[in-house]
């Protein structure tokens, strides 16, 4: 069997595992859906849910943005480019990742358009806005909960969102105001037919719809796809620090030497 047909298998199992009802990268819960700051770089976003929409049950409106749940981050035979993200469904039924010891942590989901700078082969910096998913952990929820009781409601402000170090939450620290923009699909245009082409999802969604989108994106794997999943994979815990010289290039351990039992701070 070549390292190739191998790869392809595996990629196809992992792709199984992480199904759920949207296939690129931009919707699908992998790496790439995933806003995230580089440590000391500045990116910018705007938010595209209404902080406003509650959804009704046991007699009382709830709001759901962020989306908050637990969830498991593994990485597929330690490699992090090939991360499965899981949503822990203990108390609730079997979790596999539980079970095999695996840490679990808390981040609230919000989805906003990456407008992050980027050099393109022809070194010029251009924007291909993205729609991604922002996990925020609870560090970073308080900073954004006090943007929001600032303004109100986020949906449509543009953020700059800073990240100075690797303690700092994955999704930044420092978020400065700096518009607001009335429609993101018409902003888009000025992207040309590609920009103007972008599911927002769920911008411009009642409360009850964007609650069935979260609902679906983050739905819980069933519990044969996740023995599946621990039978064809070596699965590494990607939510820990790793010790100094095996972190992916860029990520420096924050707390190099103090073994693998320390949650980065997403
Ligand atoms: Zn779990």
């Amino acid at each position: 069997m070549s390292a190739g047909s191998w790869f392809s298998g595996g990629f196809k199992a992992a792709k199984e595992a992480t199904e759920n009802s949207n296939k690129s990268f931009e919707f699908g819960n992998n790496e790439m859906s995933r806003f995230r700051v580089k440590v000391g770089t500045t990116s910018q976003v705007i938010f595209l849910d209404d902080f406003g929409w509650q959804i009704t049950f046991d007699g009382n409106a709830n709001s759901f943005i962020p989306f908050g749940r637990w969830e498991h981050k593994a990485e597929l035979n330690g490699d992090w480019k090939n991360t499965v993200y899981a949503t822990c469904t203990q108390g609730v039924s079997p979790c596999k990742f539980c079970d095999a010891g695996f840490k679990r942590y808390y981040v609230g989901s919000m989805s906003v358009l990456d407008l992050t700078q980027y050099t393109n082969k022809q070194g010029k910096l251009v924007t291909l806005p993205r729609k991604r998913i922002m996990p925020a952990a609870p560090k970073a929820m308080a900073i954004i909960e006090g943007k929001k009781n600032k303004k109100g409601n986020l949906l449509g402000w543009q953020y700059s969102v800073t990240r100075h170090d690797n303690k700092d939450p994955r999704v930044g620290s420092d978020f400065e105001a700096e518009n607001h923009v009335e429609d993101v699909r018409e902003f888009l245009k000025k992207f040309g037919a590609e920009g103007a082409a972008i599911n927002l999802d769920p911008y411009g969604f009642t409360a009850e719809k964007a609650f069935e989108y979260y609902r679906t994106f983050f739905a819980p794997m069933p519990v044969d796809q996740q023995e599946k999943l621990f039978k064809s994979f070596n699965l590494v815990d990607g939510s820990v620090l790793k010790k100094m010289g095996t972190a992916p290039a860029g990520q420096a351990p924050a707390h190099a030497g103090e073994g693998g039992d320390q949650v980065i701070p997403y």
